[in-house]
Parts: structure tokens; sequence; C-alpha cells
């Protein structure tokens, strides 16, 4: 029946009954939060791992038009699939993985900075030319990142570094490591030549103006997270998430819901069936505490999630037929503390059955 893969794709799109609903407004104001808060600091944005989720190509098209001047990616992958978006548009392009042998193709082709991670990966940029690039030091993270005493002994010398860079440990916690890691940054300053200094992600930026440097790169709260309580009221939502019901039903006093009964009705409930279910992103661990909503009317999830399904008490929404979408609450910090998952986990495990649909 169908021809090539291609259209295959095409048809099975036109059959995804789930949204994922996504405000370019919010994404952009919480953007224009994270500016003001970094002060004199540009503020750049994360948008590795498809622009958490999102969509980069979106992302990085609303972001700019919002003013955003600097992206940072995982890989050459990600960065090649932004490119055309990032060439003649006066942003700059990051890969924060730095550049392996294999990557130098890539790295010669795409316009964007490799953010040197180790010895080897300098010396690898040196010998082709050493241009334009971004380098992490490590402070204590022990993830990428060279070292200091490297940096001390002449490691950077004569290096085009664009943008000197080190990670935050717990920038989302009253750690003692975040002003340790900060004054390691500040030291390093006098030893190396690089046009810029960074620090700060979403959470680095709440800590205050000395933490901020001259580049900020928030990812989470663009995309609605909040890691501190000082973004509580400033960060809007982004992602919302909606279903369509499958199925209704009327279950008995007695009868259970879902796989191993761990619900049982105690009433007569009305019971809608949503075509939603953990391998979409909606934790598991919501089962018996998600909620789903209908005009500002609350439902509550009801049951074991499903792979693929999911079931809502919809006794309070007489009006709810097969074929009608409800949304599924969805408020990033919320639903990282009653799932126990992280918010960056919630964002980037939302699978591709969702139709992302952008709205201003
Ligand atoms: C992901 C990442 C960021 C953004 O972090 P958030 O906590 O999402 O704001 C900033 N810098 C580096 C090096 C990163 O890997």
């Amino acid at each position: 029946m169908f021809a090539n893969d291609a259209i295959l794709t095409t048809e099975l799109a036109r059959g995804t009954a789930l949204r994922l609903r996504l405000d370019a407004h919010a994404l952009c104001a919480n953007w224009s939060t994270l500016a003001r808060m970094s002060g004199r600091a540009a503020c750049g944005a994360a948008v590795k791992a498809n622009g958490y989720g999102l969509g980069s190509l979106q992302v990085i098209g609303h972001l700019l038009a919002a003013g955003c001047r600097d992206f940072f990616v995982t890989t050459w992958a990600e960065a090649a699939h932004v490119d055309h978006l990032i060439r003649g548009s006066g942003a700059s392009l990051s890969v924060l993985h730095g550049v392996r042998a294999e990557d130098l193709p890539s790295a010669r082709e795409i316009e964007a900075r490799p953010v040197l991670n180790t010895a080897a990966q300098i010396m690898r940029w040196r010998e082709v030319g050493g241009g334009a690039c971004d380098v992490m030091v490590d402070t204590g993270f022990n993830r990428l990142g060279v070292s200091r005493e490297q940096v001390a002994d002449g490691l950077l010398d004569g290096l085009a570094v664009e943008t000197l860079m080190s990670h935050l440990i717990a920038a989302d916690e009253d750690s003692a490591h975040n002003e340790r890691q900060r004054l390691e940054l500040v030291e390093l300053a006098s030893r190396v030549a690089a046009k810029r200094m960074s620090l700060a992600n979403s959470a680095g930026i709440a800590l205050g103006e000395a933490y901020r440097f001259d580049l900020t790169r928030p990812g989470i709260a663009l995309y609605g997270g909040v890691p501190r309580p000082e973004f509580d009221d400033l960060i809007k939502p982004v992602v919302s998430l909606q279903a369509e019901v499958l199925q209704r039903r009327r279950v008995s006093v007695g009868s259970s819901v879902g796989y191993n009964a761990i619900w049982v009705a105690t009433a007569p409930t009305e019971i809608a069936i949503l075509n939603i279910g953990y391998a979409d992103g909606y934790p598991r661990s919501l089962s018996g505490r998600g909620i789903a909503r209908l005009d500002g009317v609350d439902l509550p999830v009801i049951g074991r999630v499903s792979m693929d399904l999911l079931a809502v008490d919809v006794s309070a929404a007489p009006d709810v037929h097969e074929g009608d979408w409800l949304a599924l609450a969805f408020s990033l910090p919320v639903v990282s503390r009653l799932s126990d998952r992280s918010q960056y986990e919630l964002l980037t495990s939302l699978g591709d059955r969702f139709t992302r649909v952008w709205v201003d």
C-alpha cells in the first residue's frame, strides 16, 4: 500500500492522536526573564537533546526572534540539524562534547565551535588550524573538562578561546560547591586570554550577579522547569499534554480498573480511557496520582498507567465522550515531585507519538 518509508511515516503521523502543545510565547518570555536576570551578561540557550525534547529547530527559531545569540548542543549531529538556522543569523553555536577524530569533517563544514574538554581534543584542534573554540574547565564536577592545573601549565596558550566555561555541580541547592567553583573560575581569568567567561546554567542565574560572568547558559528554565524557588512566579509553563478519549465506560462497585487491580470502585464510577501511557513519557509512577483536566475540572488518573493507555475518573465530567480531548496536568516541578523523576527526565522522555504543536 505504501510506496516508500517516507509516505508510511507521513501516514503514521496523520494517525497520531496525542498532542504536545508548545507555547512559543511562554518560551520567549522565559528567555527574556532569564536574560533580564542575567544583567549585563549575554543570555544563551541550551538546546541539546532536540531542545530538551520540544524540537530544537522551533526552539532556536523562536529564541533567535527573541534575541538569543548563543546556542549549545551536545553533538555535531545535533549541530548539523540546526546549522541552516544559525548560518548567517549572527548567532553562535557550541558543541558541548567537543571534537573527536571522527567529528573533524563535520567541524569543518558546520558553523559551530567545539567546546574542547581534554588535552587530546585541544591537540586535535590545534593540528587542524585551531580556529575559534570554547573550552570547558573542570572545577570539581569530574565530568568533562580540562583541569585547572593543565590550564596553569599553559595548555590553552595561543588557542583562540571564545568562551572559557565551567559547569556548576549543584546550582539547584544552596551548596558550598557553588562559591568554591565560582572562585576557581575567577582565578583562571587572568591565566587565559578568553573573550568571555561563563558558569551559570538556569539555576546558577539565580545565585546572584557574581555567577553570571559574560554569558549564561540556561536550559531547563526556558522550557518551564523550576530548578530553584527564586523562579517560582517568574517561569511560565511551556509544555502541555493532550490525549484523546478512546472509550468511556461505567464501572460498578467492587470492579477494578487496570493492571493488577490496584484501583477498585467503592462507588459506581464513570471512567475515560485515554490513549497515552508510559511509552509516551507519562510516568508510570503517576498511577493513582496524575490529574487530567477539562475546563478547569480536575479528573484523577486511577489505577496503573499502562504502556499506551491510562484511565481517568470522569464522574465529574458527564459530557466527556469517546473522541474528546483531555489535558493532562504536567507542571514540571509538581510532576517531578509526584513521580520522583527529574524535570529534565520528564521533558526529554516525551515520545515521538506526540504531534508537537506550537502556538503563539
Ligand atoms: C545542559 C547544560 C546547561 C543547561 O543547564 P540547565 O540546568 O538545563 O539550565 C548549561 N551548560 C552545560 C555545560 C550543560 O551541559
